[in-house]
């Protein structure tokens, strides 16, 4: 059997697990949150403060922007439940747009569109770690005076024009849930690309509305009770697992991108299959690899075919837009061209840190055979 997908682990992020138990420092903002801190902005060039998953880095985002009951957030309705559930929770309207066959990213030609006087922020979520046409959107939102937060959680690593994915928006937000490229079990960050003050007030927010932050650094003499908050920061336990992995990202997305080419290398001659498109301006991070086949029913066989056959192969997303909250919560803006389609003929094939090249080739060889090749 091969997994679909098998969390990353690494010899050293265990050995930084058992002295964070040692060192008696197992609450939030100890030194490996530190460290992973210090990774990231060395990494995107962005100020960013750990998580406690994806979804509250978007929480805090949403917070942070201000959104509240009446605004208007836009985003894809092909995504995870968290890139709308994260507006709808502070009263937000959700307002989907369709997506783009071939990256399944956002349509950015049609998010003009359905903005309102209402309309607040843009979230565009960078699928498979392929960057959103991120120069649209930005123009879009400054045009309208909008908000951008990018749903990195799949984009750690990956770049568009050279920028690293999350440091482009208002905010970046990054889930370093076990399913993703690195991961802590559950986490995530958020990266902060409005300034220090309100970097500062992040720093607020994430600690219960206390400017705790600045007590630790020694900046006032007492902390106290200053804004809105919520407990958004991690253990450091799960932050030391985490900078296992960060301290060899490169390698791990060097390896994860080489196999990634094995798949498209060995399925690409395959007519009755569409594969993931890349287009110029994204370098991305191989956070999964799916293929797009015929239908509905083609995709129902082959998936059951594969599971039959040992290869951990799945589908996701339900449309938001047609589960009983997305119905609630959410309205969807012009045509559903792509949404429901595209999202019916998807199928993602296994992919994690540690998979090697001849399971890749494995799954590939029985892709081909089902289509009697
Ligand atoms: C994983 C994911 C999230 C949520 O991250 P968690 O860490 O699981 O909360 C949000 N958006 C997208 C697109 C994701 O893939």
């Amino acid at each position: 059997m091969i997994d679909f997908n098998v969390p990353p682990y690494t010899e050293r992020g265990e050995e930084y697990v058992r002295e964070a138990i040692a060192n008696h420092k197992i609450c939030g903002d100890g030194p490996f949150t530190k460290k992973c801190h210090d990774w990231l902005e060395k990494k995107t060039g962005s100020k960013g403060l750990l998580t406690t998953s994806g979804t509250s880095a978007l929480e805090m985002a949403a917070l942070l922007a201000g959104i509240g009951p009446g605004d208007e957030v836009i985003c894809p309705s092909y995504t995870f439940t968290s890139t709308a559930a994260a507006f709808a929770i502070r009263g937000a309207k959700i307002v989907f747009v369709d997506i783009r066959p071939d990256t399944m990213n956002i349509d950015e030609n049609l998010i003009e569109d359905a903005i309102t006087e209402k309309t607040k922020a843009i979230v565009p979520v960078h699928y498979a770690g392929v960057a959103c046409e991120m120069d649209k959107i930005m123009e879009i939102a400054r045009k309208h005076n909008l908000i951008v937060i990018e749903d990195a959680a799949q984009g750690v690593m990956s770049k568009y024009k050279g920028k690293m994915l999350g440091t482009i928006g208002d905010y970046g937000c990054y889930s370093f849930h076990e399913t993703k490229n690195y991961s802590m079990g559950e986490g995530g960050a958020i990266l902060i690309n409005t300034g220090d003050k309100d970097f500062e007030r992040a720093e607020i927010v994430r600690e219960k509305g206390t400017n705790r932050s600045k007590f630790f650094r020694g900046q006032v003499d007492k902390y106290t009770w200053v804004d809105v908050g919520s407990s958004y920061l991690p253990s450091d336990i799960n932050a030391a697992y985490l900078l296992g992995q960060l301290e060899i990202a490169d390698e791990i997305n060097e390896e994860r991108l080489k196999n990634w080419q094995t798949y498209y290398d060995n399925l690409k001659d395959i007519s009755e299959i569409e594969l993931p498109t890349i287009p110029e301006e994204c370098e991305h991070n191989a956070h999964m690899f799916y293929i797009k086949v015929k239908d509905l029913e083609t995709r129902t066989k082959l998936l059951a075919f594969l599971r039959e056959s040992g290869i951990g192969a799945v589908f996701h997303y339900i449309p938001l837009h047609s589960s009983p909250a997305g119905k609630k919560f959410c309205r969807f803006n012009g045509e559903d061209k792509y949404t429901t389609k595209e999202s019916e003929r998807l199928i993602r094939l296994p992919m994690y840190k540690g998979l090697k090249e001849e399971e890749v080739l494995e799954a590939c060889k029985k892709v081909a055979e089902f289509y009697g090749k």
